[in-house]
């Protein structure tokens, strides 16, 4: 059997991820295989693989996966060999229940995701569910469309729950790989006056850099107050993309009386809620996970028209445990690519790793 190099959960290893060979195995109806070019690292690899949601040992990670199809089982009518799709968090849903049919394929109770409950995108090699790999457009970099596939679509979808209209302001906190195209779409897309808010000022410089019209640090100001100052009494919305539950409490503060609060980041914890606050206030706090199809065809699209540009710095699949290390202690700015062509198992080694 065909093998592949994959990064896989192994609680063992550091930050619980290791590079190592899997069997690829032969494909099933309506499935497809997938020659994977690029995959980014999210930060959800990290909780996945710290086991923050459960012990997932032996799965592949990655969820922002980019590649080019290889071979089509029986069945298969969405996808053709040649065909550049992406490997998204969504990675199948039953297509059938309340959820399905509703455009809330992301609650299907029988979801299954790439990096977590079905081998990801961080791998020379991905088997997917052909009708859930969605098409990259011409005229979108591959490596950029990588970012787009969850960071990107997710706060693109996330703002869209905000329901943030043109010239309203929107706080997005968090300003790391998801919150830096999350500043992207609410400025170039949204039409929005965007506040970014994070602890670390060279992520705040590149998200003024991105659009953003003001922005606060909380380890320096109280970010709410700061956000009231500037808006006449607040954002109209928050999207909270930050890890940490500090950051979720201020977000409930940051906005005015009818404000909604939408809720992306996934620290495994808790968050304060003064009952008076949003009875009293009318403030709507509502979770956002990632996006559906329709979403992320959406979300690219407006990449290929180069609205939102993805800042990527391309690293090795070797590398996957450096790189979540440098996530891990919060030292990314946009996000880390793997290529997979860089000293992939695929690569003959004349290009010096650069690739063909
Ligand atoms: P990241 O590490 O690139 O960015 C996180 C940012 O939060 C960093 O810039 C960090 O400096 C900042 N931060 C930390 N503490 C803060 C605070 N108190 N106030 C403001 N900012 C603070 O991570 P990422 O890849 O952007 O992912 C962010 C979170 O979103 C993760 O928890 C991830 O699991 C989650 N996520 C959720 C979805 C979804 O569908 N809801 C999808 C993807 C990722
Ligand atoms: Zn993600
Ligand atoms: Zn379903």
């Amino acid at each position: 059997m065909a093998k592949m190099k994959a990064a896989v959960v192994n609680p063992n290893a550091k930050h619980g991820v290791e590079v190592t060979e899997k069997e690829i195995r032969p494909l099933r109806y309506n499935e497809a295989l997938v020659e994977v070019e690029y995959c980014g690292v999210c930060h959800t690899d990290l909780h996945v693989a710290a086991g923050d949601y459960g012990d997932k040992t032996g799965v592949v990670l990655g969820h922002e996966g980019i590649g080019i199809v290889k071979e089509v089982a029986d069945g298969v009518k969405a996808l053709k060999v040649g065909d550049r799709v992406s490997i998204a968090w969504l990675f199948q849903s039953c297509g059938s229940c309340e959820y399905c049919n509703t455009g809330r394929e992301t609650l299907c109770r029988s979801v299954l995701n790439a990096g977590y409950t079905a081998d990801g995108g961080m791998a020379t090699h991905c088997i997917v569910d052909a009708d859930y790999a969605v098409k990259v457009p011409e005229g979108l970099d591959p490596a950029q469309a990588s970012s787009i596939t969850c960071a990107g679509v997710t706060t693109y979808k996330g703002i869209k729950v905000a329901g943030v209209r043109p010239g309203q302001w929107i706080a997005v906190y968090g300003a790391g790989g998801l919150g830096n195209l999350g500043v992207q779409y609410a400025k170039k897309v949204f039409g929005a006056h965007v506040i970014a808010v994070d602890v670390n000022d060279e992520k705040l410089a590149f998200a003024k850099e991105s659009g953003a019209d003001l922005v606060v640090n909380p380890n320096k100001e109280d970010a709410a107050e700061f956000i009231k100052k500037h808006t006449n009494g607040g954002a109209h919305a928050a999207v909270v993309t930050a890890v940490s539950r500090a950051a979720f409490n201020s977000a409930v503060d940051c906005v005015r009386a009818g404000g909604r609060v939408v809720a992306i980041g996934l620290p495994p914890e808790s968050m304060d809620l003064s009952i008076p606050r949003v009875v009293l206030d009318g403030i709507e706090v509502v979770g956002s996970l990632v996006g559906t199809r329709k979403d992320l065809e959406e979300a690219f699209q407006f990449g290929a028209e180069g609205l939102v540009v993805p800042k990527v710095q391309l690293r090795t699949l070797d590398e996957a445990p450096a790189i979540f290390d440098e996530m891990h202690h919060g030292k990314i700015t946009g996000r880390m690519v793997i290529d997979m062509k860089q000293g992939g198992s695929g690569c003959c080694g004349a290009c010096g790793g650069g690739g063909h």
